[in-house]
């Protein structure tokens, strides 16, 4: 039998019953499950993503930002939904020797992002392993009767949209990987930041509800994630690329690499939303993203058919090698 250093005990009343401390119906992680109250009118959402060392993220990655991020992908999935996030489960398997230290730190992200999205753990399991670090999230959330977000509902005309910015994540995960070179420190540093700590766009997917005809969130990549929502929606899709937004840093590296366009296309760990509505809508989007605080633009439009057109300024397709993403 395979045991851990640290004793799971410890590990578990230290440093993530704290973070229960905010749901009654954990029983601070001592019972068996949790038994939670189930809002009357709302229907709960739920989903599971997990990060695995050397696939996910890095040996010597900061454990503040593992944490965070974890919490984040499944935070994002929720978004996509249109769903009120309110708890997870998180699931953790650790090497003999993972520290204190590590599991303290690790903790710590996770608390800093309870707080600013409002969840709590509310139960899980911890366990030991002789290969890679792996973490488990699952993440609950409601959506009124009516409401929630669909991969299914784009329709001929709709509109597409994306929010913030594309293809930061491919090409932070690049400079993690020593393969885009050339770029300023601060860029560097931005894209490294936009890989290691997405941002979930929860208050835009709840507002998008009644608005949106369909919603996914970029996480295999821009091409790909509409791709999906072309199969579920049974359209197609046509995108102009030279309208999807880059960050400073994005363009910079575009400038100096015009090949670079495909990762921003194909590339994935955007954890933007990615939206259509139909075109008399577009006034309450603009709303509904400065209400979010998030910036929404227009990159296309759903058409009859089938998968997704790319589009270069001179309005020619553009053909991509891969449309998903690759893990390293
Ligand atoms: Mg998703």
């Amino acid at each position: 039998m395979h045991r851990p250093n640290l004793d799971e005990f410890e590990l578990i009343a230290r440093y993530l019953a704290p973070l229960a401390r905010g749901e009654s119906g954990a029983f601070g992680l001592l019972d068996d499950a949790a038994i939670l109250d189930i809002v009357p009118g709302q229907r709960l959402v739920a989903t599971a993503d997990a990060l695995i060392e050397g696939v996910h993220f890095f040996p010597g990655d900061p454990p503040e930002l593992i944490g965070r991020k974890l919490l984040r992908v499944n935070l994002s999935d929720l978004a996509a939904m249109g769903a009120v996030p309110f708890a997870y489960l998180l699931t953790m398997a650790l090497r003999d020797e993972a520290t204190a230290d590590w599991v303290e730190a690790f903790a710590r992200g996770l608390g800093v992002d309870q707080k600013i999205f409002s969840v709590t753990l509310i139960g899980g399991d911890t366990t030991a392993t002789n290969g890679p670090i792996a973490l488990s999230a699952t993440a609950l959330g409601y959506v009124s009767l009516n409401g929630g977000l669909r991969r299914s509902g784009a329709r001929a005309g709709d509109r597409v949209f994306v929010s913030g910015t594309i293809g930061d994540g491919a090409m932070g995960l690049k400079v993690l990987t020593k393969k885009l070179r050339g770029l300023g420190k601060d860029d560097r540093d931005y894209l490294k930041h936009r890989f290691r700590l997405p941002e979930p766009r929860v208050a835009l997917g709840q507002r998008l509800q009644g608005i949106a005809s369909a919603a996914i969130d970029v996480s295999d990549g821009l091409a790909g994630d509409l791709g999906h929502i072309c199969v579920a929606s049974g359209v197609g899709a046509v995108i102009e690329v030279a309208r999807v937004p880059l960050s400073a840093a994005a363009r910079h590296a575009v400038g100096t690499d015009p090949q670079l366009l495909e990762t921003v296309v194909a590339g994935g760990d955007d954890y933007e939303m990615l939206f259509m509505a139909p075109a008399d809508r577009t006034d309450e989007i603009v709303t509904v993203a400065s209400e979010s605080g998030v910036p929404v633009t227009e990159i296309g439009s759903v058409e009859i058919g089938q998968g997704v057109t790319l589009l270069g300024k001179d309005g020619s397709p553009i053909e991509l090698e891969s449309h998903g993403y690759k893990h390293f």
